[in-house]
């Protein structure tokens, strides 16, 4: 980048007196703005607030790239589109609200999928990447773009009233892969058993992603790398949770992934998967006929020492923060890998957060002949809500 190209014109002084004005960004923070190339991955939920930020804040160059069209049920959260949008391409969309926002920035679109052919030539280009898919093919590609490229990867997800949020990728952070080694296998629905979104929701993460990706170009403040927060937007909980870089890790620690694959098997149906926003609606399917046991017949079946297998198919750092005693960790992701290792004979009863995971489970294990399966309703959310309030709400 020459140095011509950071010059601020009268224009863009006017526009960014506010920053000007902040010392820590001040004007030297402005021109390392303007000099910077942010890839959007997806413009849907979480894309939209961060691309509109990154464009009213200066960002010099943003990509975007999507494949989708916008459809009348997106608008909902995906603000970076109107009405008057729907069935245009997303990137079409997006560039034009983009130099709406800012005449100064430049938008690059890239209308199609990310693949393992194209996501290194991509994400070369940036400087740093804000994830804002949906999907774990993209998630993964993303992740092992931005390690092996050591490009920043500026994450967040959403589901219903939850979201997360950190920084993968950085020169001694955790990656993406350090949480979640290896994706589910294919063919397996599990994962994509999400339930809807309020569409604030991706707004609010969305809009972390931005802050973020401003903090790490300009230098300012303590990033999330190597922090994961956690949003609980219904009872409005912030916190964070300590990640570590994974030194069996497969991407950033033992460096065994050296080039890129697609993984679009992962959801059964691949032309559902979009790289826009917010999560699918796919657990309607998996909600049907799974047996489900309410925290105190549990409770009361732990108590007379029933005979049972308890699997808890949440995340090691969910573990981490709450358990039932007695519980087997089995994440959703690998579960089905260690299905075949389970008695059919046995009851089963499995758990996650709230509910929506452990029900995918649980139908999962009825398909593979388990009678005696149910999901532990409301989780073990509910659990501390109605039988032990010492374990920790998250
Ligand atoms: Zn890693």
């Amino acid at each position: 980048m020459s140095l011509e190209s950071d010059a601020l014109s009268p224009a863009e002084l006017q526009r960014y007196a506010r920053h000007l004005s902040l010392p820590d960004v001040g004007l030297d923070g402005q021109r390392r703005l303007k000099r910077a190339r942010i890839l959007l991955v997806g413009a849907g939920g979480l894309g939209s607030p961060a691309a509109l930020y990154l464009a009213a804040a200066g960002v010099g160059h943003l990509g975007v790239v999507d494949f989708d069209v916008v459809a009348a049920s997106n608008l909902q959260r995906q603000i970076l589109h109107g009405t008057g949008d729907i069935a245009r391409r997303k990137t079409d969309s997006a560039r034009d609200r983009l130099y709406d926002v800012n005449p100064h920035v430049r938008v690059e679109t890239y209308d199609e999928r990310l693949t393992a052919r194209n996501a290194l030539e991509v994400v070369r280009e940036y400087d740093l990447v804000v994830d804002g898919t949906d999907n774990f093919a993209t998630r993964y590609l993303t992740n092992d773009a931005c390690v092996l490229l050591g490009r920043p990867n500026v994450y967040a997800s959403v589901s219903r009233f939850e979201g997360q949020a950190t920084v993968f990728a950085t020169a001694d952070g955790p990656c993406y892969r350090c949480l979640y080694p290896e994706p589910p296998p294919p063919g397996s629905v599990l994962s994509c058993a999400e339930g809807g979104v309020l569409g604030v929701l991706p707004g609010l993460l969305g809009t972390i992603q931005a802050t973020e990706a401003i903090k790490l170009i300009t230098g300012i403040g303590e990033s999330l790398a190597g922090r994961l927060l956690l949003v609980d937007a219904a009872r409005m909980h912030f916190r964070t949770v300590q990640l570590r870089r994974d030194p069996a890790c497969p991407a950033c620690g033992t460096r065994e992934i050296t080039e890129l694959v697609d993984y679009d098997a992962f959801c059964g149906d691949v032309s559902s998967a979009s790289s826009s926003g917010a999560a699918h609606d796919d657990a309607d399917d998996a909600d049907d006929g799974v047996p489900e046991i309410t925290p105190r017949e549990l409770a009361a079946k732990l108590a007379r020492g029933d005979s049972l297998d308890l699997l808890d198919v949440r995340e090691p750092y969910e573990h981490q923060l709450a358990r039932i005693p007695g519980a087997r960790l089995l994440p959703l992701g690998t579960f089905a890998l260690a299905v075949p290792s389970l008695d059919p004979a046995r009851e089963v009863v499995v758990l996650c957060h709230h509910g929506v995971r452990s029900a995918a489970a649980a139908e999962y294990l009825q398909s593979r002949g388990f009678r005696r399966v149910s999901s532990l309703a409301g989780g073990i959310n509910r659990w501390s809500d109605e039988v032990d309030p010492g374990v920790p709400k998250y």
